[in-house]
């Protein structure tokens, strides 16, 4: 698929302009090849690119617009906030109502702070927990990416136990050094960690659903060993729920496990599609922040009041009626499951469609799903970069990376789902892939 002129052309601008013409890296379509499309506008379940061509749309921003592109709610409640004062850098009471929506969601949660992005949200909570225990040294695990901060910014050193090495220029030796990186699901490396680095271990941070490197679901037992090894070894447990936090139900992963961290971190459906990060934890830690406590934290835009509207306007839908919306999440998941792994099988390409809730992974490899990241299979990439070609000529927009999950929102309802499975039936079909290919 190649773009059209339009986007082509603005993609020439953007080049001249900004690195690769883009603001955040995945954007630029370098993992699939092509050129990106530029978006003009967006409804429901579905995009426009400049050139006037519409897709079915499975990004939905990265995760945040679990209830649809511009949603007359969401939309309405930010035009209203808006017209009251862009941002005030004082407090206001939209600030107050997200806090008890997230605090009464969660009961891991007696306070939050807010920031502006899931970035924030992780280096603060680090820092937190650095600050309360006096410690250094994080444990975190590959394939689970928590934003670009320095520190988290490492991949595995050689051997399991030692410590990481930079994984993006700019980031000193010295930085890295201080985070540890061990393997998913490896419940034997992670106590041999524990048991020799302990006392050093101010947090261990991981995405509980791990949806950054396919979507690589972790069994229960391993999550609770991080819970018991942390409370043994007087560390902190941290959940990086920007995209599992009001995604996979109200209460996230660490109600679906039910695992309580110490603290945890929201972004992405916390800010409706607005910049909204959030960090939270039992008062006894939060209030260790300033200005109540050592631990030094602050954000011009911080907990701004448009940014808060499309939040409580996208957390009231989600969590009113009971959970009538997580069951159609789930329903609407599932349906596009099956039909997908339909697909796959019929063509008896051995792959495998993984899903939690509303958040899917294409698996192009057989066999069962992988739970770690070096379990990915090496040829993915171009498997994926096929298909996602085939499926952009066919009106499908799925993420430009193998590596990258498809969510589901509320605004792709049974019609969409059915277009979804000719266009994808197709698409494998025309892109001639096998695993061996
Ligand atoms: N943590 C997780 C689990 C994420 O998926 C992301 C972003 N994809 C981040 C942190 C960083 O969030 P942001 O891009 O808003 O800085």
């Amino acid at each position: 698929m190649s773009a059209g002129e339009r986007s082509r052309e603005l993609y020439r601008r953007a080049c001249r302009l900004m690195p690769a013409g883009v603001n955040s890296p995945v954007r630029a379509f370098r993992s699939v090849g092509g050129e990106p499309l530029f978006i003009a506008s967006a409804s429901g379940c579905r995009i426009t690119d400049a050139d006037g061509w519409e897709y079915l749309d499975y990004v939905g921003s990265w995760g945040p617009l679990i209830l649809g592109h511009a949603d007359p709610e969401v939309v309405a409640a930010v035009s209203r906030a808006a017209a009251k004062g862009m941002s005030y850098g004082a407090p206001c009471a939209e600030e107050v109502e997200l806090a008890e929506l997230l605090v009464g969601a969660l009961p891991h949660l007696e306070m939050v702070r807010f920031v502006s992005s899931g970035t924030e949200a992780v280096m603060s909570a680090v820092r937190l927990a650095r600050g309360v225990t006096g410690r250094d040294v994080v444990v975190k695990f590959s394939g689970c990416y928590h934003g670009h901060a320095d520190h988290l910014l490492v991949s595995a050193g050689s051997g399991l136990a030692t410590f990481g090495i930079p994984s993006s220029a700019g980031v000193p030796a010295s930085f890295a050094g201080h985070t540890i990186v061990l393997p998913l699901d490896d419940g034997d490396a992670f106590q041999a960690v524990m048991r020799d680095r302990g006392p050093e271990i101010a947090a261990v941070l991981i995405e509980p659903i791990p949806a950054n490197a396919g979507l690589l679901e972790q069994r229960p037992e391993f999550l609770q060993l991080l819970r018991d090894k942390c409370t043994r070894c007087g560390a902190l447990l941290i959940f990086d729920e920007v995209i599992s936090g009001f995604r996979v139900g109200p209460t996230g992963a660490a109600g679906r496990y039910r695992i309580t961290p110490d603290l945890a971190t929201y972004g992405k459906v916390i800010g409706g599609g607005m910049p909204v990060g959030a960090y939270g934890g039992p008062r006894s830690l939060m209030e260790q922040l300033s200005p109540l406590g050592p631990v030094y934290q602050a954000g011009t835009l911080s907990g701004n009041p448009v940014a808060m509207a499309a939040g409580i306007a996208t957390l009231r839908r989600l969590l009113a009626e009971g959970g009538a919306a997580y069951r159609e999440l789930d329903r609407l998941g599932a349906r596009l499951q099956s039909c997908l792994q339909a697909a796959f099988d019929d063509a008896a390409t051995g792959w495998s469609v993984v899903r939690t809730g509303s958040i899917l992974w294409l698996s192009l490899q057989p066999g069962p799903p992988p739970r770690r990241y070096e379990h990915i299979d090496a040829g993915v990439a171009i498997r994926y970069a096929r298909l996602h070609a085939a499926l952009l000529d066919r009106g499908v927009y799925l993420a430009p990376s193998a590596y990258e999950v498809m969510f589901l929102s509320l605004a792709h309802d049974d019609q969409a789902i059915d277009q979804t499975v000719v266009a994808f039936r197709e698409a494998v079909r025309f892109a001639g892939i096998r695993t061996s290919s």
